[in-house]
This record gives structure tokens, C-alpha cells and sequence, in this order.
């Protein structure tokens, strides 16, 4: 394991001050590498859902990885094509955006994903059969580590209901639609293997309809351990599963059709490490703060998901513990941790949290007028900036002063 040392991020925090994100690339093609180990015998090709982690440099190395790319809007794209993505290893798979979108999107020659029956009937009228579409379905599957994060459901924005399987039908035929691909993302933190498995025979049912698909995408959602003991989905099995079923498939259908995945948290998730230093700490009546010197505008996601992330005193590993809550400094209820076992927190020390790649840096803002951390990648041991700390005049940049 590529692991990188709690010394190392020690030096990196040192060397390029916090807050800080750290990205060990060598463990995104670790966990690449985990995929296709698991799917060896199975036509997959694996979209890195690259709104999980965008940065120029990451997409590069997932490029020279050989993974293709999950974009989710039309900037994101540009993005991919720009780190050397060829536009046939691009999925472009948008939500309730507008036509002229999509149709940017096939002005670049990405594959496109349709989530909506407008815009379907739009495409068709517009291209008839002579672009192929994959369609992304809701199968009414609950799936998800929790509601903001699951879907699939009844409830959910996304995809085009099965049950409106007939309208779909009339659209594509009148039309003559190039129907090349099924899509379904039933959320994310998805432990059970079985969910991915159902949605599969549901896209299996659907699949029927479509004379000339050639791939079915079963989105993503494999949950990764944020704490020690946490179930993940089990890849191995999933891919022994799923090679089964199209096995099964083309055994009774004759028809050999490619399995799609778009794993965002998967590949990013555990390269990421975000490092901060504690800046005061405050007895209370009710417990020991450690306010930091971050705060939800730099990882949302214990606020937004409940999300745990694993914390340590990388400056003072053998210090007696001591039960903390570790806290941000904006000014609204900003609490990373509560209760958490850590080793004497002094003011000053550096703490990191683990698994911080996807959705860390990626959903930070401006917040409090704060001013974005820096990002570094280590490739094979060598440290890079990859992203320079925001300055006071990045608030300032798009602001016009008008008094
Ligand atoms: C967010 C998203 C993903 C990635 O989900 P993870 O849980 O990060 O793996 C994949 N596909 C689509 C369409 C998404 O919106």
C-alpha cells in the first residue's frame, strides 16, 4: 500500500502551511487497479466521476491511468478534454440542464447521457438517429449511505421513470433514435452489492427494448471506510456478480454488451488528506474544543452528510488521549468531530483528517470570506502544488466596485 506517513504530511504542512489538501495519486491507481482486478473477465470500463476531485493535474493522471471520465456539466468536460481525455472516454451526464448544453456537448463529441424526456425528444428532433444517446433511467431502487445522497427513489430529480418506458418508446421510434446506452445512479455509499445487482436486472429488463445498445452503465456509489470497521462494498464480489449476469446474458441473448461505472468517492476518496492546525483550545462546561483553523467552507461534509472522518494529532502522536470535539472557526455551528479520542491536542498541532479526496476541496467556498487552502499531489513520493491558496484579492476578482 501506497500509504503516505503521518511524518510526510507533517513536512507538507510545514513546508505549504494549512489548511491543506494532500492527494497521494499513487492510491487513486491503487484503487484503479482494484477495479479492473475485480472485473478482469467482464467487458467494464470505469468513468471517473470527476465532480468527486477535479483538479487539472488529477485528471491528467487519471488520463495516463487509462480511466475515462464522468462529467456531470459541460464545464467539467472542457476540463477533461483539456487533461487529454479523447472526447469517445468522456460521458457527459448532466441534470436538469438546457438544451444548449447537451448540444454543446455533442458539438464536442462526448458520449451523452439523457436524463429527462424533453430534452430526449429534443435531441431526436434535432439529430434524429444520426447521434447515439444513452438514457439515464430511475429505477425506483432506494440506495444510498442517506437521503441527500440516494438517486434512485420515487422521489428523486433524477433519470426518466421506467414506468414511462411507453412514452420513451414512441419518442425513440418516431424519431429514430440511437438508443447505444442504459444509465442508472442510484447514490452513493451504496454497501450492499444486491442493490447494484437488482438495478442490473431491472436494466437487463429495460435493455430488451433497445435493439442497438452496446453498453449498460450502472453508475456508482461503492462505498469506501470512513472508520475503522466500516462495511465497503465488496468489489470482489460485485465484480464476480456482475460478470456472471452478463455472462448469463449474452448466453441467452446472444448479445455482448459492455458494463459502464462512473466510481467518483472510490478512486479519489482515500488518496485525499486534509491537514489542519488547531488554533485555540476551549474548555467549556460541556466538553474541550479544538477550534481549527478551518471550518465547513473547506470540508463540508460531516455538516452536510453527518459524514465521519477520521482525525489524528500527526504533531504530537504519543501524547496521553483525550476526548476532544473538534471544531471550525466560521461563524455558525461548524463541527467536524464530536466526542473523538485524540492524542493531547496543544494549540498549534497539526491534525489531519483521512479520506478527504472526494467531495473535500471540490465543495469548498468562500465562506465567511475564508480564503480557499492550497492542494498539493505527491506522485510517487514527490510532492507537487497543484493549487496555490487563495489571496485576499481572489475575494475581490469578480466583485465591480460600484460606490
Ligand atoms: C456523483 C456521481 C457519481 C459518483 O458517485 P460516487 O459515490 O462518488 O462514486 C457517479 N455518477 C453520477 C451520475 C454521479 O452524479
Amino acid at each position: 500500500m501506497a500509504f503516505i506517513t503521518n511524518e510526510t504530511l507533517l513536512q507538507l504542512a510545514k513546508e505549504y502551511g494549512t489548511p491543506l489538501y494532500v492527494y497521494n495519486a499513487n492510491q487513486i491507481s491503487e484503487q484503479y487497479q482494484k477495479l479492473q482486478d475485480a472485473f478482469k473477465d467482464c467487458n467494464a470500463r470505469f468513468f471517473y466521476a470527476c465532480k468527486a476531485l477535479s483538479n487539472i493535474n488529477i485528471l491528467k493522471y487519471v488520463e495516463q491511468m487509462g480511466a475515462s471520465l464522468d462529467c456531470v456539466s459541460i464545464n467539467e468536460v472542457k476540463l477533461g478534454l483539456r487533461a487529454g481525455f479523447t472526447p469517445d472516454r468522456i460521458l457527459f451526464t448532466p441534470n436538469c440542464v438546457d438544451f444548449a448544453e447537451i448540444d454543446e456537448g455533442k458539438q464536442l463529441g462526448v458520449n451523452l447521457n439523457i436524463d429527462n424526456i424533453s430534452i430526449l425528444e429534443q435531441f431526436g428532433t434535432k439529430y434524429g438517429g444520426s447521434y447515439p444517446i444513452c438514457i439515464r433511467f430511475n429505477p425506483h431502487i432506494m440506495g444510498g449511505g442517506n437521503y441527500k445522497i440516494s438517486t434512485g427513489h420515487i422521489d428523486s430529480k433524477f433519470g426518466i421513470s421506467i414506468h414511462q418506458m411507453r412514452h420513451i418508446e414512441r419518442i425513440v421510434k418516431t424519431l429514430g433514435i440511437n438508443v447505444a446506452g442504459i444509465h442508472m445512479h442510484t447514490g452513493s455509499d451504496i454497501k450492499d452489492v444486491n442493490v447494484f445487482l437488482q438495478g442490473l436486472e431491472v436494466m437487463f429488463e429495460l435493455a430488451t427494448h433497445f435493439p442497438n445498445l452496446k453498453f449498460i452503465d450502472l453508475g456508482s456509489g461503492f462505498k469506501v471506510p470512513y472508520q475503522e470497521g466500516d462495511v465497503q462494498t465488496d468489489i470482489q464480489l460485485l465484480g464476480k456478480k456482475v460478470t456472471e449476469a452478463f455472462r448469463e446474458y449474452a448466453k441467452e441473448t446472444g448479445k455482448e454488451i459492455q458494463v459502464w461505472f462512473e466510481p467518483g468517492k472510490f478512486l479519489v476518496s482515500e488518496s485525499g488528506y486534509f491537514i489542519v492546525k488547531a488554533n485555540v483550545i476551549k474548555q467549556t462546561t460541556a466538553t474541550v474544543f479544538v477550534g481549527v483553523n478551518s471550518g465547513f467552507n473547506h470540508l463540508i461534509r460531516p455538516m452536510f452528510y453527518d459524514a465521519y472522518h477520521r482525525i489524528k494529532n500527526i504533531s504530537n502522536p504519543n501524547g496521553s488521549e483525550r476526548i476532544y470535539t473538534v471544531v471550525g472557526n466560521i461563524c455558525e455551528t461548524d463541527t467536524f468531530a464530536w466526542d473523538r479520542t485524540l492524542n493531547e491536542v496543544r494549540e498549534g498541532d497539526f491534525l489531519v483528517f483521512y479520506n478527504a479526496g472526494a467531495y473535500g476541496f471540490e465543495m469548498s467556498s468562500n465562506f465567511n470570506s475564508r480564503l480557499k487552502p492550497a492542494e498539493v499531489m505527491v506522485v510517487d513520493g514527490e510532492a507537487h502544488l497543484i493549487r496555490k491558496r487563495d489571496v485576499f484579492e481572489d475575494l475581490l476578482k469578480n466583485q465591480v466596485e460600484v460606490l
